[in-house]
């Protein structure tokens, strides 16, 4: 039984979303993996070997366990079905009690197909006879990161503090030398390489902050309402 599964379509994209979030999960105890779709085979930077090793490196520092399911990069919106029955198998296996993807409406078409076949998936997942040759199950919420950069931002439907994580974060981010603005690293200039990507990360936790009064934070919708029995939890000490 895992806690929570945090998929995202590219090997950085659930340290730039919700790479906080995952320390201070993993921090406190939770069993959380991270699902990489695809092994970022067509990124102008860097190899598919080089990528599995910064994968790797940063799911050590997050303190958590790392998975890739092998789906085509850039190619997931072609094959949406084969891309829920990999998910399908994934949820299966790991039994997560939570699931994280990417939005609907994102801009980047892995990221959306990816965010369609995991709403499917969590569905599918449940059915007897959707044969995988594993036993049905049926994650209990679906949360999305809210992080498209280039329109208005979703309203987040709760804010999560990671302050006293942050630096866990950007040692993580670090660790894909690659892909990030990375003095060090020669390869052809994009725009996550630069150090304006890396400036819009630390705004973008500086805004969901400022929502709860905190210095840094990452923001999610969820698929329905959060249950809340008292209230009182949610008043300030
Ligand atoms: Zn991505």
């Amino acid at each position: 039984m895992t806690d929570a599964l945090f998929i995202g379509a590219h090997p950085d994209d659930v340290e730039i979303l919700a790479g906080g979030t995952v320390a201070r999960m993993a921090r406190t105890g939770r069993r959380v993996v991270i699902a990489d779709a695809t092994r970022g085979e067509m990124g102008t930077r860097g190899t598919p070997a080089e990528r599995a090793v910064e994968a790797a490196d940063a799911a050590r520092i997050l303190g958590v366990e790392r998975v890739n399911l092998d789906l085509p990069d850039g190619r997931i919106a072609e094959d949406v079905p084969g891309a829920v029955r990999r998910v399908v198998e994934t949820l299966r296996a790991l039994r997560p009690r939570v699931v994280f993807v990417h939005e609907f409406g994102d801009h980047h078409p892995d990221h959306n197909a990816l965010a369609q076949a995991v709403r499917f998936a969590c569905f599918q997942s449940n059915v007897l006879k959707y044969d995988t040759g594993q036993e049905r199950f049926r994650p209990s919420r679906l949360f999305h990161y809210v992080g498209s950069r280039q329109r208005w931002p979703n309203r987040p439907d709760f804010v999560v503090d990671i302050t006293d994580v942050w630096s866990t974060k950007l040692e993580a981010l670090r660790a894909h030398r690659s892909q990030l603005a990375n003095p060090d690293y020669q390869g052809p200039e994009t725009y996550v390489s630069s150090d304006l990507a890396w400036h819009m990360i630390e705004m973008r936790a500086g805004f969901f902050g400022g929502l709860i009064n905190v210095r840094y934070a990452e923001g999610f919708t969820a698929d329905a309402p959060l249950r809340i029995d008292d209230p009182m939890g949610l008043a300030e000490a």
